[in-house]
């Protein structure tokens, strides 16, 4: 999965840290030596490493931290907000043009995901009930026309194209007016990408920059390149002013360091991040939720937006309460299973949830969505009363259970362990945000 490593790693450094009852100035060089290792690691640009820790290490001294009673938190708080710092501090909207369209002009290497993403996007600004154009620029890819067409239709989002023949400036300047007169209020403009930056392309890019005059440029990159994917750009920023960049192949097991240095070397935001092949796999980029889940403490707010859109919206209010004030029993993890099965790929969702990276069993359920209507069989096999109060479950309780539901007493021992695991995790956070706090950042 995406940041496994780095976040497996960061979690071993705070580990450490949460085990001590005060630290000392060693303990936290040695933490930050640790996160600089595990950073770089992960493809993180050298220097983007060395201003973070570097500022990290001023906060963590400047407050103090050997003092607290909970010196390995208050770092990860601090190491969560220069995080998110680092990736924008908030959530980078799309520009709007005062007088429709706003155009978009999508950019990037071929394979990068451009042309997928264009329908993605224009999937995303349906779902706000806008109406958006997509013209296809990419006369050179021999598919990327239909590719487009394709993913228009399925979208029921028209596509507007001259075929290969026209110019892609020609295109982008007819199709612009198309929108126009048919009340379309954004356009998107897929555009042709190469392996390699080359003069030619830019030239056309910029050409089709002037006639359009965009109010987005969006470099689409992919995750997987790691730092190779900053280098793109940085090198596409110095030709054409981009407004923002969109990530790509999260979904992949990425090491994290194109997510962690673009907005640092290139000065652009990332503006949404694509997570699956799938049309609805985009998602605005929120710098706080993507530190959150690179810690390993979990992305419950994607989770708990995508549970809203699709799931009854008082039950998920009540899921999220409980979710932040640590009251989740068996009844809730049982619902939430079964509403998660709902929402799309497991392994995705359970990336999303606090510690679950952590949980060896639970990986296993990736893999294997049997696995689930075993957990599933357990928790049914338990009483209502244990669900509440799973510390009530002893020996002969869980040897019940396991006989009720098929399976075995070290299956069941597990489970009840992930899920004390996990409602740590949840406690761990929601004071991390503060006791008593009205609401998590971002609400
Ligand atoms: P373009 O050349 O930049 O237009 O790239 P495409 O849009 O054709 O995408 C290249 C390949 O990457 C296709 O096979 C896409 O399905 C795939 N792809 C695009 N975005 C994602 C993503 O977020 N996750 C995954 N797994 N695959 C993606």
């Amino acid at each position: 999965a995406a940041f496994e490593s780095l976040t497996n790693r960061l979690q071993n450094v705070f580990g450490k840290l949460r085990g001590k009852g005060k630290v000392t100035e060693d303990d936290i060089n040695e933490a930050m030596r640790e996160v600089r290792l595990a950073l770089l690691e992960a493809d993180v640009n050298f220097k983007v490493v060395k201003d973070f820790i570097a500022k990290v290490k001023e906060k963590a001294l400047g407050l103090e931290v050997s003092k607290s009673f909970t010196p390995g938190m208050v770092i990860i708080d601090i190491v969560n907000k220069e995080m998110t710092e680092l990736m924008g501090g908030t959530q980078s909207k799309l520009a709007k043009a005062n007088k429709p369209p706003t155009v978009l002009m999508m950019v990037g290497l071929q394979g990068a995901g451009k042309t997928t993403t264009t329908g993605k996007l224009a999937r995303l600004l349906q779902k706000g009930n806008h109406k958006p154009l997509l013209i296809a620029g990419d006369i050179y890819r021999p598919a990327a026309i239909k590719q487009l067409q394709v993913l228009g239709e399925q979208i029921d989002a028209p596509v507007f194209t001259l075929g290969d023949q026209t110019s892609p400036v020609e295109i982008a300047r007819a199709g612009l007016q198309h929108a126009k007169d048919n009340g379309n209020d954004y356009v998107i403009i897929d555009t042709a990408g190469r392996l390699h930056i080359d003069e030619a392309l830019m030239e056309e890019l910029k050409q089709i920059h002037q006639v359009t005059k965009p109010d987005e440029v969006l470099l689409v990159v992919d995750a997987m390149t790691g730092q190779d994917a900053v280098n793109v750009a940085q090198s596409f920023h110095e030709q054409l002013e981009l407004t923002g960049v969109v990530l790509t192949k999260l979904d992949g097991d990425t090491r994290g360091g194109a997510a962690l240095s673009v907005k640092a070397v290139t000065g652009k935001p990332i503006k949404f991040a694509a997570m699956g092949e799938k049309i609805d796999a985009l998602e605005p980029f929120h710098p706080d939720r993507m530190a959150s889940r690179i810690l390993g403490m979990g992305d419950m707010l994607s989770l708990i937006e995508k549970a809203q859109a699709n799931i009854d919206a008082d039950k998920a209010a009540e899921m999220e309460r409980k979710m932040r004030n640590a009251e989740f029993t068996f009844d809730d993890f049982l619902e939430q299973m079964a509403q998660v099965r709902n929402l799309g790929p497991i392994d995705q969702l359970m990336d999303m949830l606090p510690g679950m990276n952590k949980m060896k069993g639970m990986k296993d359920m990736k893999v294997d969505e049997k696995q689930i209507d075993r957990v599933e069989a357990i928790v049914r096999s338990m009483t209502k009363e244990e669900k509440q109060k799973p510390e009530i479950l002893n020996h002969s309780r869980r040897r019940r259970v396991a006989a009720g539901s098929g399976t075995s007493v070290a299956e069941v021992n597990r489970l009840i362990k992930q899920f004390d695991d996990m409602r740590k995790m949840m406690k761990q956070f929601s004071s991390m945000m503060g006791k008593g706090s009205k609401g998590m950042k971002g609400l």
